[in-house]
């Protein structure tokens, strides 16, 4: 009787624990795209990408299965969605790499190719109440824009936040992922680097496999997610003075933004 009452007990937590929805939001997709980059994209739909410019992407390669590694360095549409970003404080260690899988050809198309000198930047104040400068930033979907509204943000938290954040460690560089094939998002000016002092980069933490540290307050990286900038930390390899500008990643909160439709 005992041992039937406690399968029935564990029976109905598994339940719960499997109907519990990991995030409140629902989860990003495909669709996400027009939403996010509606400066680039026409629409979505029938598993294609429609690109203003009349490029057609197709969501899925037709390749099922795909190993972690596959899925980084030869994603399709789908495969960025594979992992969910979520919002907030990080699992800590990251167990996955959510938003690492970049559909280049996506990218290449919307932001231009920097080895032909293709992507469109401007310099974008950076922290100007604390003397952070300027930066150079992507202005295709207004990611400039969005930019500002997260500068706008960080500049009302408290003053010993500044070390965080100047003086900023990049943004715009025409480069590959170290040690990586792949294209960085500082190659489409849509990612920043904040204050290197205060970060931790795996890397220089000893390389595969180092134990993952944060020393960046929460309050920086919700500034940045407001604004859809997701952030290396959560990533098993963490860089976290790493924010991109994922917008589809996140969900549609940002309406409040001058950058949004
Ligand atoms: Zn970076």
């Amino acid at each position: 009787m005992r041992r039937t009452g406690g399968r029935i007990t564990f029976a109905l937590i598994l339940a719960a624990g499997l109907a519990m929805p990991s995030d409140a939001a629902p989860r990003p997709g495909p669709q996400d795209l027009a939403r996010a980059y509606p400066q680039s994209i026409a629409r979505v739909g029938d598993g294609k990408v429609v690109m203003r410019n009349g490029q057609v992407f197709a969501i899925s390669d037709g390749v099922s299965g795909k190993s972690d590694e596959r899925r980084l360095n030869a994603p399709d549409i789908d495969d960025m969605f594979f992992e969910a970003y979520v919002q907030g404080p990080p699992a800590r260690p990251p167990s996955g790499e959510p938003g690492r899988a970049r559909y280049e050809p996506l990218f290449n198309a919307m932001y231009g190719d920097c080895s032909r000198g293709g992507v469109r930047l401007r310099r974008v104040a950076w922290m100007p109440h604390r003397h952070g400068g300027t930066v150079l930033f992507a202005t295709a979907n207004g990611a400039d824009r969005a930019l500002e509204a997260v500068v706008r943000d960080l500049e009302r938290l408290p003053p010993d936040m500044t070390r965080f954040l100047v003086p900023a460690g990049g943004t715009y560089n025409c480069r590959k992922i170290q040690g990586t094939p792949r294209r960085s998002m500082h190659a489409y000016g849509a990612a920043i680097d904040i204050s290197t002092r205060y970060s931790d980069y795996w890397m220089w933490s000893g390389g595969e496999g180092a134990a993952w540290r944060n020393r960046i307050p929460m309050e920086v990286v919700e500034a940045f997610e407001r604004h859809g900038f997701i952030w290396g930390g959560k990533w098993r390899h963490f860089d976290t003075m790493h924010f991109e500008y994922r917008p589809e990643l996140l969900p549609a909160q940002r309406r409040q933004d001058p950058a949004a439709p």
